[in-house]
């Protein structure tokens, strides 16, 4: 007898194709798409091929953890961001996903925002993605790229950055190849050394860059360590870039200031300021505090309850067993884990709200799944809609959960699945 497993294997090896697989599989009388309560979410898990467990993860999968994304409240937190910044324009930071949302989700409702100069990335996969996307305002890659990844994206007007001193023949090559001086960012190096040209040589280096001719600058920037270095490097910063300015070399938009600039850093604001979190409504650290700004967080992690059951006195919960029951309780299973992007230190001290209640997360946060403890009356069932992180209450506000969890509110976001459905809400 075949068993499901293997149908599913086959099916997936002959063709991976969704509608194929789905036709299929309703063949064998089980739809792969509904697992009831009780069932799981690991139904592919041991399937030797990685695509077949994709195929099996439908989009509209009843219960599929999923991300929901708010075009409104990332336009939004756009137009506080340039408020804060004196009215200055953004260059909106969409690296990774779009911080985990979904690149072209996030720059399609970034687009009409006035103050919205541009969008930056890190990747060459990420500047052709979003270039793609039909998003048309000017993209700038913030990282090194080959010959040929740089002439493919400075043709369909992407700007390339300076990585260090060698990026300088690669703009000639590319402007060369191109017929036309390349516009491009040049990325100073004040003391991150990380990239950049650095600012030991970056007088010569500026110099050379606009004696080629090869490229228009049309900004010049740097990052922050973020601490009490920062008032050094912009020192070096102002500098450097008025010794070139004082030399007629023309160096397009100043900027300096990521989100915690942009709240921590006023005199650091320049011609533009450079944000990534803050558009996604998660505050740097401390500056929730400060009460600054109104971001609204721009995304819901959801799932739907799987089980219900009741524990007894003495009962145990998950991995290691760390929740033993004092008393009986009722016990909500979400079929979302760490593997989607959930933190496994959830466990110490996250809620999650389902309905109108928050339900303390307990026992071991496992790949798939999160336990919360309901208490002694059953007031959730099964298919009910939970709310991990979003800006609903609270206890669940990215900053919350990065507090609670003891992690940095970047991976509350950045380390979200990029298997999860993201969907407009
Ligand atoms: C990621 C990044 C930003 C945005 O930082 P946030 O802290 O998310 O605002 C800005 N500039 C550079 C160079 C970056 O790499």
């Amino acid at each position: 007898m075949i068993t499901r497993r293997l149908f599913l294997w086959a099916a997936a090896a002959l063709s991976a194709t969704p509608g194929r697989l789905a036709a299929l599989s309703r063949k064998t009388g089980s739809s792969p798409r509904r697992p009831g309560p009780g069932g799981s979410s690991d139904a592919g898990r041991g399937v030797p091929p990685a695509r077949s467990v994709t195929v099996l993860r439908a989009r509209d999968a009843a219960f599929d953890p999923w991300i929901e994304v708010d075009s409104d409240a990332i336009a939004g937190n756009a137009r506080e961001a340039s408020r804060l910044a004196g009215g200055r324009p953004l260059l909106a930071v969409v690296k990774n996903n779009g911080y985990g949302l979904g690149v072209s989700l996030v720059a399609a409702a970034l687009e009409p925002v006035e103050a919205v100069a541009g969008c930056a990335v890190v990747t060459a996969q990420a500047a052709t993605e979003l270039a793609d996307s039909g998003f048309s305002k000017p993209i700038v890659l913030m990282g090194r790229v080959d010959d040929e990844e740089a002439v493919d994206l400075a043709s369909r007007g992407v700007r390339l950055t300076t990585i260090d001193e060698s990026s300088l023949d690669q703009l000639s090559r590319v402007a060369r190849r191109l017929g036309r001086p390349v516009p491009v960012q040049v990325y100073l190096d004040t003391g991150m050394n990380r990239v950049g040209l650095s600012f030991r040589r970056a007088p010569e280096l500026l110099e050379r860059l606009a004696a080629a001719r090869a490229v228009q600058v049309e900004g010049t920037f740097m990052g922050f360590a973020e601490d009490d270095f920062d008032a050094t490097q912009l020192v070096r910063f102002t500098e450097i870039t008025q010794a070139a300015q004082a030399a007629g070399i023309d160096l397009g938009r100043l900027h300096a200031a990521s989100s915690h600039g942009l709240f921590f850093r006023p005199e650091a604001h320049l011609d533009q300021v450079r944000p990534g979190l803050a558009l996604y409504g998660a505050y740097p650290d401390g500056a929730r505090a400060l009460e600054a700004a109104r971001l609204t967080p721009a995304f819901r992690l959801r799932a739907r309850v799987a089980r219900v059951e009741r524990l007894e006195t003495g009962d145990s919960v998950s991995y290691g067993r760390n929740y033993v029951a004092q008393r009986p309780t009722w016990i909500a299973t979400l079929p979302v884990g760490h593997a989607d992007g959930y933190p496994r230190a959830a466990v110490d001290g996250c809620e999650v709200l389902v309905g109108d209640d928050v339900y303390a997360v307990v026992g071991a946060v496992s790949a798939s799944h999160t336990i919360l403890e309901i208490g002694s009356e059953r007031t959730v069932e099964p298919g009910d809609e939970a709310i991990l992180v979003g800006p609903d209450h609270a206890a669940i506000h990215p900053n919350a959960v990065a507090e609670r969890a003891g992690i940095s509110v970047y991976d509350v976001l950045m380390h979200l699945s990029s298997r999860l459905p993201r969907v407009a809400s």
